[in-house]
C-alpha cells in the first residue's frame, strides 16, 4: 500500500483491484463478498495512514470518471483528479472551487473527508452525491450528506460507495480564476515541497465555540482566526516541531505536518499522535482529534 498513498507508508492489501464503472464496482464487491473478505474503497490515497501490516482484504481503487456540463450544473465521477477538476471548472468561468487548488486526490475523496481550503470547501457547491449504499445506487442531496468542517456521513458509513457528484457554480471569469488558483498553488507549495511524502495536515483545527470554557481561556483570543483554533499552534506549544519517531518527523516549519522522511512507519506515527494528544489534553485541556483516516 506504501505506493497507493501520499505517505508512503502501508504493507501489503491482500486483493486489489481498479473500478472504472459502476458495473466493475458492483462485480468488485461481490467478489470480496464471494470471498468473505473486508473490502476498502480507496481514491489517490492523500490522506491514509495504512496500517505497516497492510490489509487482510480487497482495496478498490474508486476510478470512476466521467465530466459533463449543463450551464452552471456539473456532474463529476467519483475518480475524477481534483486538481483536473478544478482547473476545467476555472477555464469554463464556473467559480467557487478555484481556492481548493492544490489539494490532491480524487472528487469522492473531498467529499467523503469534506475538503477544503483558503475559506472554501467542496460541500459548497454540490447539489448531490449519488452513492451505492450496498444495495442500491442512489442520490443523497447535500443537506443528507451532513457535512461539517472535515466531516460527512460518509465517515460514519463506510460501507457506502461514492460514484459521482452534481455541482452548481456562480458564474466567474475564466482568467480570473485559472490566477487565484495558480496563486495559491504558490503558496501551497512552500507549505508542501512538492516530493514531501505526507498526508497532509495530521489532526483537524478546533471549532473554538465547542471547546468547554476552561479550555477556551487558555487559548489566547489572536489565536482564535474563523471561529477555529489551528491543531498547528496547539501542537507547536508543547514542543511537536522536529520531533521525530523512526522515519516519522514533524516539520520544523508546520506542527501539523507529519512526514515519512524514508523508511517511516504507521506504528511510529501512531505513537507520536498519542503523544501530542496526550500533551495538548495535559496544556490545553482540547482533544485532538486526526484529520487522516486510519486503516487498519
Ligand atoms: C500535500 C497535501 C496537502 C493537503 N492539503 C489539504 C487541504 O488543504 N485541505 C484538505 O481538506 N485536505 C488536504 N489534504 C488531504 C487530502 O488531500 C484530502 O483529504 C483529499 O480530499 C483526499 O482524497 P483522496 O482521493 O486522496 O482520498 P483517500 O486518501 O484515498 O481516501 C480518504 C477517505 O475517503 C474515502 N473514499 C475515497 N474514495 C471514496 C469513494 N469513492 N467512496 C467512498 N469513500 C471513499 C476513503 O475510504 C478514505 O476513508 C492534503 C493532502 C496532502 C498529501
Amino acid at each position: 500500500m506504501k505506493d497507493l498513498t501520499t505517505l508512503g507508508i502501508g504493507g501489503p492489501a491482500r486483493f486489489f483491484c481498479e473500478a472504472k464503472s459502476e458495473k466493475e464496482l458492483l462485480e468488485a464487491l461481490r467478489r470480496a463478498r464471494e470471498k468473505k473478505v473486508p473490502w476498502y474503497i480507496l481514491g489517490s490515497g492523500s490522506n491514509l495512514v495504512v496500517s505497516d501490516k497492510g490489509f487482510p482484504g480487497l482495496i478498490i481503487k474508486a476510478n470512476i470518471r466521467k465530466f459533463s456540463r449543463d450551464r452552471s450544473k456539473v456532474l463529476a465521477g467519483a475518480g475524477n483528479e481534483l486538481l483536473a477538476f478544478i482547473r476545467k471548472i476555472n477555464r469554463l468561468g464556473l467559480g467557487g472551487v478555484e481556492r481548493m487548488a492544490g489539494i490532491p486526490g480524487t472528487i469522492a475523496g473531498a467529499i467523503y473527508g469534506n475538503a477544503g481550503a483558503y475559506g472554501q470547501e467542496i460541500c459548497e457547491n454540490l447539489r448531490r452525491v449519488r452513492i451505492f449504499d450496498g444495495r442500491n445506487f442512489r442520490w443523497l442531496s447535500r443537506r443528507a450528506c451532513r457535512f461539517f468542517y472535515r466531516d460527512s456521513i460518509f465517515k460514519k458509513h463506510k460501507n457506502w460507495a461514492i460514484v459521482e457528484a452534481e455541482f452548481s457554480f456562480k458564474k466567474g471569469k475564466p482568467k480570473e480564476l485559472s490566477r487565484i488558483s495558480r496563486e495559491i498553488i504558490k503558496l501551497r507549495e512552500k507549505k508542501y515541497r512538492p516530493s514531501l511524502l505526507c498526508p497532509g495536515s495530521f489532526f483537524k483545527n478546533i471549532i473554538f465555540k465547542n471547546l468547554p470554557k476552561s479550555a477556551q481561556k487558555k487559548i489566547p483570543p489572536d489565536k482564535v482566526m474563523y471561529g477555529k483554533v489551528s491543531a498547528g499552534y496547539l501542537l507547536e506549544v508543547v514542543g511537536a516541531k522536529g520531533l521525530s519517531k523512526g522515519g516519522i518527523k514533524i516539520a520544523k516549519h508546520h506542527a501539523n505536518l507529519f512526514y515519512n522522511s524514508g523508511g517511516g512507519k504507521a506504528q511510529d506515527i501512531k505513537k507520536l499522535a498519542i503523544i501530542l494528544k496526550d500533551r495538548v489534553m495535559k496544556k490545553f485541556g482540547v482533544e485532538l482529534e486526526e484529520e487522516v483516516q486510519y486503516l487498519g
